[in-house]
């Protein structure tokens, strides 16, 4: 790994390990006032505000030239509507950073509003993924990644829920194209290298999915299951911790099956953890065997789903996936 990617890792991490922090919070003094619904009526917290922030300031302080395509804006934050909502922001993320005013932590979280695209180097982040597993205390992931040219070269996965190396709640999980997947304390520096299962038949495999069937279809992975023999039960979970479950071999196969036509997926939603996936010896790709496209925009507009597998009978899966796809996919 050269200087400046190790550099931009440790970067990654560290702002990752900060916003957890943040979240943890959160989550262990929730109220029904730190939630708002988006204007696609998904749910949007404190915490996923206030882990932007902290993110976008340290990428801005650490890698200043390199912009960044985030899921969150803060347009609603600055009506005076939301007041409330905007000074528990700040209240949680000046317990990290002292001094960051309420005006510049909405600039920062303003701050990944890019466009992505084909060329060049840009950060991509989901700083909640899984928002309705964090309120359901559950599953959820802090998601960032750095793509290059259209494909992602470095991914970090804070899972404060998700077992660790030595059995504790909560780990890191970091990727760097062609230096493997390393999995993290949340606190510390301590870390084991995980690979993908050996699992050698899909009979045996352990197939995971969203909790949220609205995110992907069960009936249709539910008819993959039975077309490839599956016997042991679905693994549902929210977030890109599936990634890391399939990286670190607890789970053999991810399908992500589109619920409806025309939706594309987001870019923070896969880019850190098809990397993990990658680097951990499995293969991802849409449900067309396709690779995909992290340089076609904020969207994966040029793919549809997403599956990830041990690698060892991925084609396999495909056409089990093109086999069983309902009418209306
Ligand atoms: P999961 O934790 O697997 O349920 O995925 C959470 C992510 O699903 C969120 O970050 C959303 O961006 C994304 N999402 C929202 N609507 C859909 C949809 N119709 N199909 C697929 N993903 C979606
Ligand atoms: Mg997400």
């Amino acid at each position: 790994m050269d200087k400046f990617k190790h550099f931009r890792l440790s970067l990654a991490i560290d702002a990752v390990r900060q916003a957890a922090f943040l979240c943890e919070h959160v989550r262990e003094t929730l109220s029904a006032t730190d939630t708002q619904s988006k204007a696609d009526k998904s749910p949007v917290t404190v915490a996923d505000y206030g882990a932007q922030a902290l993110i976008l300031e340290k990428l801005k302080a650490g890698d200043p030239d390199t912009p960044a395509v985030a899921e969150e804006d803060a347009d609603s934050l600055r009506s005076p509507d939301t007041a409330a909502l905007a000074q528990r922001i700040e209240q949680e993320v000046e317990r990290i950073v002292p001094g960051f005013s309420q005006t510049a932590i909405l600039d920062a979280i303003d701050r990944g509003n890019y466009t992505g695209g084909p060329e060049g180097a840009f950060w991509t982040l989901d700083p909640i993924d899984g928002t309705q597993g964090f309120l359901r205390q559950d599953q959820y992931a802090i998601a960032l990644a750095l793509i290059e040219n259209g494909q992602p070269v470095l991914g970090v996965l804070g899972c404060p829920a998700l077992p660790g190396p030595s059995g504790q709640t909560g780990c890191i999980v970091a990727a760097c194209r062609g230096a493997g997947v390393r999995i993290y304390t949340l606190e510390g520096e301590d870390y084991t290298s995980v690979k993908v299962s050996a699992t050698a038949s899909p009979k045996d495999a352990r197939l995971c999915e969203s909790v949220e069937s609205g995110h992907s279809r069960h009936d249709w992975a539910a008819a993959v299951s039975k077309h490839l023999g599956l016997s042991l039960p679905s693994l549902r979970m929210d977030s890109q911790c599936k990634y890391a479950a399939v990286a670190r071999g607890e789970a053999d196969i991810y399908l992500r099956l589109p619920t409806r036509p025309g939706y594309e997926e987001k870019i923070w939603d896969h880019a850190a953890g098809a990397l993990i996936v990658e680097e951990a010896g499995g293969t991802v790709t849409d449900i067309d065997g396709k690779k995909l496209d992290f340089g076609a925009g904020r969207t994966l507009r040029h793919n549809q789903g997403i599956i990830a597998s041990n690698g060892r009978w991925h084609e396999q899966i495909v056409s089990a996936v093109g086999a069983e796809a309902p009418d209306q996919a």
